[in-house]
C-alpha cells in the first residue's frame, strides 16, 4: 500500500495527513525557530517524522460516518 501526505481541508480541518488513512498531522507545542525558514524547516522534519512513523492500521478512516 502507498501512502502519502496530503492537504486536508476540510470544515473542521486544515493541514496535511494520510491519503490512505484518518491519521492527520497535529504540530506539538509552538513552532520554535529563528526565522520563518528555520520553523517551516522545523515544522516539515516533524511532519514528515510523525507521517514515517504512524501505522494507517491505528487510524481506520472514518469517512463513511460522518460525525
Ligand atoms: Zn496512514
Amino acid at each position: 500500500m502507498r501512502r502519502k501526505l496530503v492537504w486536508l481541508d476540510g470544515q473542521n480541518f486544515q493541514g496535511w495527513g494520510c491519503s490512505e488513512c484518518a491519521w492527520a498531522f497535529k504540530p506539538q507545542g509552538p513552532l520554535v525557530g529563528e526565522s520563518i525558514a528555520e520553523m517551516k524547516t522545523h515544522y516539515e522534519r516533524q511532519r514528515d517524522q510523525e507521517f514515517a512513523s504512524h501505522a494507517c492500521a491505528d487510524h481506520p478512516p472514518a469517512t463513511k460516518n460522518p460525525r
